[in-house]
């Protein structure tokens, strides 16, 4: 069966951390690659984190239908998953594992239905988040704003998940992540 788990949340929520665990633990899953016209950051690697696209290549893929869903997350960055990516990871027998904004995460779940699981990952508080996003020093300093700007506007979304998950303790998080999913592929 086609299944596909949804992890959204705020920036700095703790999603990269959750996923990235869940997919050294169950090779079952499958981590869907997203398309982004942002710059790869130090370390990232195009086709492992994201295909890093120009603009003008990332809208030829949406005038030609090829996106699942797309979104300008933030101002003039765009973000996408492709059909390709889906169809590539479910061949192989996988459960797809999205990490994708909030509003991307509710337009998939719409569209998979109960083919999928989508889980809401909250911060303990704003200011908790803020002090996660500033430690994690991959922004600069104005589009760290933005993007604490922005999760303000989406934490209020959280009812539209089928589970909400406070990341407070990160070891207690892993866990909780873990089974959740385990239960929801078994079923
Ligand atoms: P996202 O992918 O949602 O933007 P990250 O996984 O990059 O978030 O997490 C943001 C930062 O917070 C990272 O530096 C990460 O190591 C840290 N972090 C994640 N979860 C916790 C936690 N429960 N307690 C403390 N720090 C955390
Ligand atoms: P970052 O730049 O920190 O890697 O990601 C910024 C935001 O874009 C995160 O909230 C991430 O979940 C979201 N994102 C990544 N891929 C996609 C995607 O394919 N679609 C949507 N809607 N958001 C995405």
């Amino acid at each position: 069966m086609k299944k596909a788990i949804i992890f959204s949340a705020p920036s700095g929520s703790g999603k990269t951390t959750v996923v990235n665990h869940l997919l050294s633990v169950m090779p079952e899953l499958g981590f869907s690659v997203s398309a982004t016209t942002r710059k790869p950051r130090e370390n990232e690697v195009d086709g492992r984190e994201y295909y890093f696209l120009d603009l003008e290549d990332f809208k030829q893929k949406v005038a030609n239908d090829e996106f699942l869903e797309s979104e300008e997350v933030y101002e003039g960055i765009f973000y996408g998953t492709l059909h390709s990516e889906v169809e590539r990871l479910w061949s192989l027998g996988k459960t797809v594992i999205f990490d994708v904004d909030v509003a991307g995460g509710v337009r998939i779940k719409k569209k998979f239905g109960d083919n999928a699981l989508s889980i809401f990952l909250r911060p303990p508080s704003i200011d908790i988040l803020m002090d996660r996003l500033r430690k994690r020093s991959t922004e600069v300093e104005h589009q760290l704003q933005m993007r604490i700007d922005k999760a303000h506007f989406e934490l209020q979304f959280e009812n539209q998940y089928d589970i909400v998950l406070i990341n407070d303790k990160l070891e207690e998080t892993l866990q909780k992540a873990e089974d959740i999913v385990k239960s929801f592929i078994q079923s």
